[in-house]
């Protein structure tokens, strides 16, 4: 069982103020315990990887690649432990969870494969003596905040490309999900100079905050809720330090009368479900054509029944509980103002176990929904979608952009032209065609537009923008 340390200089560290990780599916279990660390350790952490910075910068961009392949290396091996450690501390059936710490292995390996790739680019000089080019030079210390849904992919994804593009790193993950990131630490942390890699767990109000506002600080790239977020981007702004906020969706599917219903369907369900609807890129509204409504909720409603819901330690689960208490009650209460906002067609409040049993929330949908009604406006983050019924193809765009957020949607169609309408018209930074409003592959950028976003991308290539800065040389022999 793992007990509350932190991962500061190389070394772990324990101390005497840790409080106890219980599991979601049977919040009577103790999983182990986590540390709240405090401005002193979140002081010694900043200040290490702050020390590390200038000789990792100088390792170079390939050497910086090798320590990465041999993390991956490292990782691989205890992919299933990962995945069980995931289910037993936030709930995520065992078998997404290990396609989240493969994922992980993944990242780690694509970046890996930066430190072999060019960074700049030659411009041409009006002065034709001149040798003009961009270099890349990194932020410097970074804080990589975290949340709990993607215990291993989200801080992979982030402490991966800050590291090989010459960043130390402190992680602070989620409250709930940082017995799995300690495991992970444990794998990888030594494989990096001392100070390089650095971990502290704690609360987002205490440690997190400590974290955003040490002066030491010169990135902070966070993926969280909207409301934490602008809190982030205003203490970023005004220490004058460069951010990245990656926050709530509200994700539309857009299901029309030409549709492949059981690809829509099937799709819904998944993302709708999977990860019990804690994903920033679920399925949460169903919009749909008039002319096939009724088919298509016939057959959601069936599909439904056959869901798995159980013990997330189990292979054969799909659906597993939500992560906590709070975040039970936060769903249960909008179920009960589902039962106000439209027509319950499967699951709801009744259906629902006892919190003291685990915190299970039955897949539930709502029909006949407005637009506007609060369920179809704001993210529960939970295995519950709103369906609403458009007459055209352009009131299912206008509905699926009138919403503060934009982070994913999806069209089910078998035509280009309604297809390629969509792809234009919708107010989304990640948009799909016959494929769920999840999934998004590593090496594409990832991230949204309004209220899901600070406008900047992760993953992939795009995340060589916000980990280093540009420098413009200009030489003349
Ligand atoms: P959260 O905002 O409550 O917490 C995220 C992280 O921020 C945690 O590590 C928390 O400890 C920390 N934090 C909280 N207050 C802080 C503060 N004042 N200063 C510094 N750090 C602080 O979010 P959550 O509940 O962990 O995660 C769920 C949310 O994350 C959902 O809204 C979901 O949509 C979003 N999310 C977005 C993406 C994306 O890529 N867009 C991906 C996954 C999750």
């Amino acid at each position: 069982m793992i007990e509350g340390k932190n991962f500061i200089n190389g070394q772990w560290r324990t101390g005497d103020n840790a409080t106890p990780v219980m599991s979601p599916a049977q919040p009577s279990e103790r999983v182990g315990s986590i540390l709240l660390s405090t401005q002193d350790d979140v002081n010694a952490a900043v200040d290490a990887a702050e020390a590390a910075s200038i000789a990792w910068k100088k390792f170079g961009m390939v050497a910086r690649g090798n320590h990465l392949f041999q993390a991956a290396e490292a990782l691989e091996p205890i992919v299933d432990e990962l995945a069980a450690l995931a289910a037993r501390e936030m709930g995520k059936p065992v078998a997404e969870a290990r396609g989240e710490a493969l994922r992980a292995v993944a990242i780690l390996r694509y970046y890996a494969g930066e430190g072999l790739r060019s960074v700049g680019d030659v411009i041409p000089s009006s002065n034709a003596q001149s040798l003009q080019y961009t270099t890349r030079t990194p932020l410097g210390v970074v804080a990589v905040v975290t949340p709990w849904n993607f215990p291993l992919a989200i801080p992979m994804w982030k402490v991966a490309p800050a590291l090989v593009y010459g960043n130390t790193v402190v992680l602070k993950p989620a409250e709930w999900s940082s017995l799995t990131a300690i495991r992970m630490m444990e794998r990888i942390g030594a494989l990096f100079p001392q100070g390089v890699l650095n971990l502290i767990t704690g609360l987002g109000s205490i440690t997190g905050e400590a974290l955003i506002r040490h002066p030491k600080i010169r990135g902070i790239s966070f993926t969280g809720s909207t409301t934490v977020g602008a809190h982030i981007a205003e203490v970023a702004t005004a220490n004058g330090v460069k951010y990245q906020a990656e926050m709530g969706g509200k994700n539309a599917v857009v299901v029309t009368a030409d549709a492949n219903l059981e690809l829509a369907v099937d799709s819904t369900v998944s993302g709708a479900m999977r990860s019990a609807g804690q994903k920033c890129t679920a399925t949460s509204r169903v919009i749909v054509l008039s002319e096939i409504h009724d088919l298509f909720l016939d057959r959601l409603r069936e599909r439904l029944t056959k869901i798995k819901q159980g013990n997330p330690l189990d292979t054969d689960t799909y659906l597993g509980p939500v992560v906590s208490a709070s975040q039970y009650q936060k769903v249960s209460d909008y179920i009960a103002l589902g039962d106000q906002e439209g027509h319950l067609v499967v699951g709801g409040v009744h259906q629902t176990r006892e919190a003291t049993d685990g915190y299970y929330i039955a897949p539930t949908v709502f029909d006949q929904v407005q637009p506007s009604a609060r369920i179809a406006q704001e993210e529960i983050f939970g295995p519950v979608v709103s369906v609403i019924t458009a007459n055209s193809l352009e009131e299912a765009i206008s509905v699926t952009n009138g919403i503060r957020y934009g982070l994913s949607a999806s069209i089910f169609t078998q035509s280009l032209h309604t297809a390629l309408q969509f792809v234009e018209e919708v107010e989304v930074g990640l948009v799909r065609v016959n494929e769920e409003t999840a999934g998004v592959e590593l090496q594409a950028p990832f991230g949204g537009v309004k209220a899901s976003s600070s406008h900047s991308r992760e993953q992939g290539r795009s995340a060589l923008e916000f980990y280093t800065d540009i420098k413009t040389v200009s030489i003349r022999p």
